[in-house]
């Protein structure tokens, strides 16, 4: 980097610090020891990625077993639990997190008690459908039309409004297409609103625009502590009963889009000064459209086709940028398809990666496994992924047709 570049950057640095009440940003070195705040798979793959480059991790989760504190030390206690984050903060030189619903008030005692360099502004950000919208918009970035609604005349009105279909959704809690409700018609409005506001006095709801879209992609951006910024190529991701299923990269829209989208999740990213990574999630309309629908400050399943398809993987860029490193080269090397491997597929799935596999060989196909050590293995429950290495997307596609066990 050139020396005005990087004063550049320092000083834009220093005024957002000022304007968000950001810590100023160390740089630490692999050795040093990174608290992370829930000890799901994503705590897990950061801390293996990270402890690869020398790192030390210590995860904090309520689970005795979690797949994270099988691969680092464990503090096991309630999120919520004052005492538990205070020794987190003791126990670490830098502190994060890898999932979004952190207890405001244990976020605001780690930034006062600890390192936080992505600051606790991000959360309440993208803790909130209405103000994350609003971010977004503020960053010049396009989102469907939308409205607050907090009660059925409001819902009337908006709908009137925007016109049907519309999807209507609260604005904090929803997850994974739970907390919300498509409207077709006017008669549909009242029994929306009941399902998605039951017996909540004044709910907070958004009313959205549905989107008729081509295909939904998702940029996953970073951002140094320092300012410098870099994304990964979008993947385009299919969703079944509204649990990801399958991410697809290259994604299959023209280069323009693509490099558009990575352009748009910059743009947030560097809008709301976040700091480690932000996955940005769009719907591409058949004008080629783009409007961004959510964010999630953290690691996200539709990058982990990076761990094995990119020369850095999401979780090392994230610990790069948290540690204020230089972030690393974010290219893709081959083609990949991730499909994701839910309790209902794990024997099966384990069975077609690992063992030998006729119809692997015939296409060409590397499937790389990635399990994620949980104890109890449900329906719906993410088990793991599998990473398949192919000379053409149509390949890993059809690999996944194929084996079958992704029929249920
Ligand atoms: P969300 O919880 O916002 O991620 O929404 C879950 C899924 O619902 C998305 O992945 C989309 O497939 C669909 N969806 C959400 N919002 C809209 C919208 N405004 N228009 C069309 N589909 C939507």
């Amino acid at each position: 980097m050139v020396k005005a570049e990087g004063e550049a950057i320092a000083a834009g640095a220093e005024a957002q610090r000022e304007e968000t009440g950001a810590q100023p940003p160390r740089t630490l070195l692999p050795g040093a020891t990174i608290g992370v705040l829930g000890g799901g798979q994503l705590g897990r793959m950061m801390a293996l990625s990270g402890s690869a480059m020398g790192y030390r991790f210590v995860a904090l989760d309520p689970a005795k077993d979690a797949p994270c504190g099988q691969v680092t030390p464990q503090i096991t206690a309630a999120y919520n639990d004052r005492d538990a984050a205070r020794e987190l903060a003791r126990r670490s030189d830098v502190i994060t997190y890898e999932f979004e619903n952190v207890d405001a008030g244990v976020a605001a005692l780690l930034t006062e008690e600890s390192y936080v360099p992505q600051g606790s502004a991000l959360l309440y950000t993208t803790q909130h459908r209405l103000r994350e919208k609003a971010a977004i918009e503020a960053a010049g970035v396009p989102v469907a039309p939308y409205r607050k609604v907090g009660s059925l005349a409001e819902l009337e009105a908006a709908a009137a409004d925007l016109g049907l279909p519309c999807v209507l959704k609260t604005a904090t809690g929803g997850y994974d297409g739970k907390g919300q409700a498509v409207i077709r018609r006017p008669e549909e409005l009242a029994a929306a609103f009941r399902q998605v506001a039951p017996g909540a006095q004044v709910p907070e709801l958004v009313l959205e625009k549905f989107i008729t879209f081509q295909c939904e992609i998702s940029v996953i951006a970073a951002r140094s502590a320092s300012g410098e910024v870099k994304s990964f190529p979008p993947a385009e991701n299919i969703h079944v009963d509204n649990i990801l299923h399958l991410s697809i990269v290259p994604a299959r829209v023209p280069e323009e889009i693509q490099r558009r989208a990575c352009e748009l999740a910059e743009r947030i990213v560097s809008g709301m000064k976040a700091v480690g990574l932000l996955a940005v999630e769009m719907f591409v309309t058949e004008d080629g459209e783009l409007f961004v629908n959510e964010l999630a400050p953290r690691p996200h399943n539709s990058g982990h086709y990076t761990m094995d398809a990119c020369v850095t993987s999401q979780f090392e860029q994230h610990v790069r940028a948290i540690c204020n490193l230089p972030l690393g080269d974010t290219k893709l090397l081959t083609p990949v398809v991730m499909v994701n491997v839910l309790g209902q597929h794990l024997d099966g799935a384990v069975q077609a990666a690992c063992c030998a596999n006729e119809e692997a060989t015939r296409l060409g196909i590397s499937p790389k496994l990635h399990i994620y050590g949980k104890t109890e293995s449900k329906t719906g429950r993410k088990m793991g992924h599998i990473n398949l290495l192919c000379k053409d997307t149509g390949d890993g596609l059809s690999w996944v047709e194929q084996t079958n066990l992704w029929r249920n």
